[in-house]
């Protein structure tokens, strides 16, 4: 039996991974949950999984949780109640939780990089699908990994992929993941990518995409802000610096390749030129219930792929003019230190006015380039945590600053 700690267990990835625990009464039990602000769902899930200790984001809402709690039939109520913590000191004593063998990472963004570094020290393994956190802080986190001895899973389905192809070759060893020392044997990686929501919109059209149009993706039901960051390719860029800590590869040696039916999730190619592919249909509950049988196989009734049915693969370049975000990306992960750290937090902050309808689309790059240009002065080569944290909250209100300097529709209008 395996305890899981689920951080962000309201999201995509949280109700997924509680879903598999479903599915796997004898293997998986829950021991610690930590959500933003769905209480609704959150006290279903509490009443379904009986959790050790439950966390909020927002520690103004633990009273309401309590109340809530205290007022369910009793036959619905977990007697004990379960530990009731708020803010980030409450997530990251979930995350660090004694009973917990493994911290699956579903918190979206930055804000899950404190609870993430929490299970680290604790030496907690995680199942990392809150990427932004490496890409942010991969500095700080890849050293804090080789002191606690902890294991970062890739629960992301791209560096599943890699991961799982990884496993059939000779130089197999988890101990080697994320510690910033290359894969022996591995030559190059092809991240696959469905294209997203415009996949097939001219590029000269998406000047006029509407928040309606960017958070619906043909392939995968996800959160919003991945969904965004789809859409513009920055989730593939973000993947390529998650696969350079992840497996110690070069930038040079990771390529994006569109695949619009996302059957095959990535590729590795080896030294010997043969080339390893995952396949399987677009479902995050493989990658996550891999993260958390590894090295086992666990047996599943799920959907079997079928090729005739798929049909054809297809794949195709990215075209850089369209996808701006992908070069970012590339730029923001070589120039390293706290470059990746600014670059995130610039996209985070910019797919929330996105989101808001407060600019658009194609502003996003341009803030994103602007904050990294500006962050060149003070870039850390060799950050601390402070360093990641301050670059982080930096390039937010730079963001905020330059959509709100030049008005409603800010870059847009500024670069003409
Ligand atoms: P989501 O928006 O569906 O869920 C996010 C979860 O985090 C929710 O439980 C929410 O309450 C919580 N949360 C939000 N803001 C918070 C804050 N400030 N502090 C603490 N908790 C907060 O997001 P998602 O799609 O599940 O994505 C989660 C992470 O997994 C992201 O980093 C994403 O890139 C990654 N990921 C997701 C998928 C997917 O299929 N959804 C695939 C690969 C990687
Ligand atoms: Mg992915």
């Amino acid at each position: 039996m395996k305890a899981l700690s689920v951080l962000g267990s309201t999201g995509s990835i949280g109700t997924q991974t509680l879903e598999i625990v479903d599915d796997f009464p004898d293997r998986f039990q829950v021991v610690a949950l930590t959500a933003g602000r769905n209480l609704n769902l959150l006290i279903d899930q509490i009443r379904r999984h009986r959790p050790e200790v439950v966390a909020l984001a927002d520690g103004d809402l633990v009273a309401t949780l309590r109340e809530r709690l205290l007022a369910l039939d009793p036959q619905d109520r977990p007697a004990p109640l379960p530990v009731l913590l708020g803010g980030c000191e409450g997530l990251c004593a979930a995350a660090a939780w004694p009973t917990a063998d493994l911290v699956v990472t579903g918190i979206v963004g930055c804000a899950g990089l404190l609870p993430t570094l929490a299970a680290i020290r604790a030496g907690k393994d995680l199942a990392l699908a809150n990427k932004e956190t490496l890409i942010a802080a991969g500095p700080v986190v890849l050293p804090e990994l080789a002191r606690s001895g902890s294991r970062l899973l890739p629960a992301d389905s791209e560096h599943s992929a890699i991961f799982q192809c990884l496993q059939g070759t000779p130089w197999a060893d988890t101990a080697r993941l994320s510690t910033g020392i290359a894969t022996p044997g591995l030559r190059r990686i092809q991240l696959t990518a469905s294209g997203g929501a415009f996949r097939d919109w001219d590029a000269a059209d998406l000047v006029k995409a509407t928040v309606a149009d960017a958070t619906s993706h043909p392939n995968w039901s996800m959160g919003r802000k991945i969904t965004v960051d789809s859409a513009s390719l920055m989730n593939k860029g973000l993947e390529v610096i998650e696969a350079h800590y992840l497996f110690g590869i070069d930038y040079d040696q990771i390529e994006i390749i569109i695949h619009p039916q996302s059957i095959i999730h990535s590729m590795v190619e080896l030294v010997d030129s043969s080339v390893l592919a995952q396949l399987g249909w677009p479902d995050m509950k493989l990658p996550l219930l891999y993260c958390l049988s590894w090295p086992e196989r666990l047996e599943t009734p799920w959907r079997r792929l079928n090729l005739t049915e798929v049909g054809q693969l297809s794949f195709r370049q990215p075209d850089p003019a369209k996808y701006p975000c992908m070069q970012l990306a590339y730029a923001a992960g070589r120039a390293g230190g706290t470059m990746p750290a600014a670059m995130n937090a610039a996209n985070e902050q910019a797919v929330a006015l996105f989101l808001e309808e407060q600019i658009t689309f194609m502003d996003i790059p341009r803030l994103i380039e602007r904050v990294c240009d500006r962050h060149r002065v003070d870039l850390k080569a060799d950050p601390a945590l402070a360093d990641v944290l301050a670059t982080d909250a930096w390039a937010r209100q730079a963001v905020r600053e330059l959509a709100a300097g030049s008005g409603a529709r800010p870059v847009a209008t500024a670069a003409g």
